[in-house]
């Protein structure tokens, strides 16, 4: 069962200690270290530390994994993650799938393909795209799902709970509820970006719809 565990982000905790195994497998022979991407920072921050570290203004985080499950968790966390190009090409990947459902069993279906021409691009993009997203989110070994340096704290989703719980015991502190504290639903960005994507969606299909009718 994949565990979520909050993390705060404050200079004055100590720094995040990371287990010297594999977020996977538990091995502890032949570890490497990956950097996945955590998200932009206005200003540089405060000296964290603990397999954190700010590159041209985007930070990145630290840990150990295996060579075996390295490759997964690296195509998993650049698929999902926080950053413009991303959300674009997940954005496009998402509006390509509805599409490609309108097309498949919508009113007009098949019959309408020759006429779209170079915008069967998008629902090929989408029949690929959202099954990879889907992989992504159960292929990744350890995966920050939210960073908020501001606020002071961040989300890691880990696939495997003996290494969350690893892991917590470790970061005691850190990791603690104290120092963690829940925010309320509407102020949550997430919220915010489905709703957006549910609009422009259906602005899209409309748009989609008064093209193939012509
Ligand atoms: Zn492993």
């Amino acid at each position: 069962m994949p565990q979520i565990v909050r993390v705060a982000l404050d200079s004055n905790l100590p720094p995040l200690q990371w287990p010297a195994c594999c977020p996977e497998c538990g091995t502890t022979k032949m570890l490497e270290k990956m950097t996945t991407r955590l998200g932009h920072v206005k200003s540089v921050p405060p000296t964290l530390a603990g397999g954190l570290s700010v590159k041209n203004e985007v930070m990145y985080l630290t840990y150990f994994i295996c060579p075996d499950h390295a490759a997964e968790t690296r195509w998993a966390n650049r698929l999902l993650e926080k950053s413009p190009v991303m959300y674009l090409l997940r954005f496009i990947f998402y509006v390509g799938a509805i599409l490609a459902l309108a097309l498949l069993f919508g009113p007009r279906r098949l019959a309408n393909f020759p006429e779209l021409g170079a915008l069967l691009v998008l629902p090929v993009l989408g029949l690929v795209g959202v099954p990879s997203l889907i992989w992504a989110h159960m292929a990744t070994s350890l995966r920050p799902i939210y960073f908020d340096l501001e606020r002071g704290w961040m989300i890691i989703r880990f696939r495997q709970a003996p290494y969350a719980t690893k892991f917590r015991v470790m970061n005691l502190e850190t990791t603690s509820s104290v120092n963690t504290e829940e925010l309320p639903w509407f102020k949550r960005k997430l919220v915010w970006q489905l709703a957006l994507m549910t609009v422009l969606s259906v602005a899209m299909i409309y748009y989609f719809e008064s093209l193939v009718q012509f």
